[in-house]
């Protein structure tokens, strides 16, 4: 039975996932209320499935393709033309952008609150690690200590308008700019008309409304130790909401046997070694759930359970190295472990219950 359950979940969410749908859109411009069409398109170095259902389809995928390719302008670090570049050639800017502006706010107000697990000045030790361009290289650790002395969010200067940063410092938008740019998208679908959608930018899964039956979605969450397969971790069954997740398998390589990823401890200038294998949040705002995704990957379990006791407004799922899925308690009826063989679920409680 349950057997059966979990093959029809799996069936019902393929559709979400990169590689099973097919290329890009399939459009009808008198798509019945509960047709989809999908459009698939490369961005801010992602494969993106967007899908959309009903009459306004085809101008809601428009609307969101748009909308996040505008952001990949504004956000890239390597597009000579992007306002980051911008900002990281010439140290500031007089008047940032409405977007920047936002992620500046969001990312500089995320580094405090986790006592600098999130550094948004992260950009130098992120492009020595060669994550940046895919030239991949192991700096040393003199290197590393001498480009740390860079990263420290405290010293961004921002008034909400002017932006300045010491001399050597480098953004690096890169945690929260996907997150944000499926928080947009979403809105351009609903201005465009659409009221049932689902956007996977590459891990993170954002929806609007329900599905067209008025059933809740079934992301998947991919299961670190096989994150190519279809062997899932588990499923979330959701509303409107995001499911974001990071994980140290979404970008890294090997270097005479050590693997090393692209989430950052800005501690240490090396990748993240927190014992988490993925963190996924679930929460209203896709720029804050993509930030703590981050952020609690590097704070590691105990850390980000306190965190998230302190500050709540979201819920998570941590995976650990030895094969501990911790669930909030706010996703326990919500999540369905897929692989029993290599995982057990504990929940973790609200503080004070
Ligand atoms: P995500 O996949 O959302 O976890 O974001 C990872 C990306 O964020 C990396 O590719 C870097 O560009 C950037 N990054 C890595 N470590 C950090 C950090 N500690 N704080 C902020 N940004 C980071
Ligand atoms: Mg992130």
């Amino acid at each position: 039975m349950k057997k059966q359950l979990t093959a029809a979940l799996l069936a019902a969410l393929c559709l979400l996932l990169p590689g099973c749908s097919g290329a890009s859109s399939s459009a009808s411009a008198t798509a019945s209320a509960d047709e989809a069409q999908t459009q698939t398109i490369y961005a801010m170095d992602t494969v993106m499935d967007l899908k959309a259902y009903g009459g306004s389809a085809s101008a809601a995928l428009t609307a969101a393709a748009d909308t996040i390719t505008r952001l990949e302008s504004v956000f890239s670090v390597t597009d000579e033309n992007s306002e980051v570049y911008a900002i990281n050639q010439n140290g500031g800017e007089e008047s940032v952008s409405q977007p920047v502006a936002d992620l500046l706010t969001l990312g500089l107000k995320i580094g405090k609150q986790t006592d600098g697990a999130f550094e948004l000045s992260i950009y130098p030790v992120v492009r020595a690690w060669g994550f940046t361009t895919g030239s991949y290289q192991v700096p040393t650790n003199d290197e590393l200590q001498s480009l740390l002395t860079k990263v420290d969010d405290a010293a961004i200067e921002f008034d909400g308008t002017k932006l300045t940063l010491p001399a050597g410092m480098e953004l690096d938008f890169g945690a929260i700019a996907k997150g944000y740019a499926g928080d947009q998208a979403i809105e351009a679908m609903r201005e465009a008309g659409a009221s049932s959608a689902i956007l996977n930018l590459g891990g993170n899964v954002q929806t609007l409304g329900l599905k067209p039956d008025g059933s809740n979605w079934n992301v998947a969450i991919k299961n670190p130790k096989d994150p190519e397969s279809e062997n899932y971790l588990g499923i979330l069954s959701v509303g409107e909401t995001a499911v974001i997740t990071s994980g140290g398998y979404e970008r890294y390589f090997t270097q005479d046997g050590v693997t090393y990823h692209h989430i950052i401890d800005p501690a240490t200038g090396y990748p993240a070694d927190s014992g988490l294998t993925s963190v996924t949040i679930v929460g209203e705002d896709g720029g804050v759930c993509d930030g703590l995704s981050t952020s609690l990957f590097v704070m590691g379990k105990d850390k980000a359970l306190d965190y998230w006791r302190t500050y709540g407004g979201f819920q998570c799922v941590l995976v650990t190295e030895d094969g501990e899925v911790v669930v909030t308690e706010g996703l326990k009826d919500a999540f369905t472990l897929v692989d029993e063989t290599d995982y057990t679920v504990t929940v973790a409680a609200e503080a004070g219950t």
